[in-house]
């Protein structure tokens, strides 16, 4: 996993389509089989259309401008991004076959856009 130039982690494999939400500890270490020593996507990905494509510019490289995001998806204009998901994030090539369904995306975006 590495971290993309949106600042969430990117996959291989999944691109952007992932997330977390715990974890597990254990007191010892595990046997686990090794896993095959990858690259970040983003390293060869010129043209970085995650960091063009939202209509307010909220993505710059390292940086997330939430309030910015937040007002545009609350207008008339921001109901791409709140009914189809993030428009930056849908860009990213990588990963495209496990995007989240229409109604996911627009469940997370409307809890999101509640704060
Ligand atoms: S569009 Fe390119 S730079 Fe942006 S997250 Fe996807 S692979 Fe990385
Ligand atoms: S949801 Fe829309 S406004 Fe918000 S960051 Fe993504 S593209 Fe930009």
């Amino acid at each position: 996993m590495f971290v993309s130039p949106l600042g969430i982690l990117i996959h291989p494999e999944y691109g952007l389509w992932h997330s977390y939400r715990g974890g597990l500890a254990f007191a010892e270490r595990l046997d686990l089989p090794s896993s095959p020593r990858r690259s970040s996507p983003c390293t060869s990905c010129a043209a970085k259309p995650c960091l063009t494509t939202c209509p307010v510019s909220a993505f710059s490289a390292g940086s997330y401008d939430v309030p910015a995001c937040r007002s545009h998806i609350a207008t008339e204009k921001g109901a791409d991004c709140l009914s189809g998901g993030c428009l930056a994030r849908l860009a990213c090539p990588v990963g495209a076959a496990y995007r989240y369904r229409p109604d996911q995306a627009d469940f997370h975006m409307r809890a999101f856009r509640r704060g």
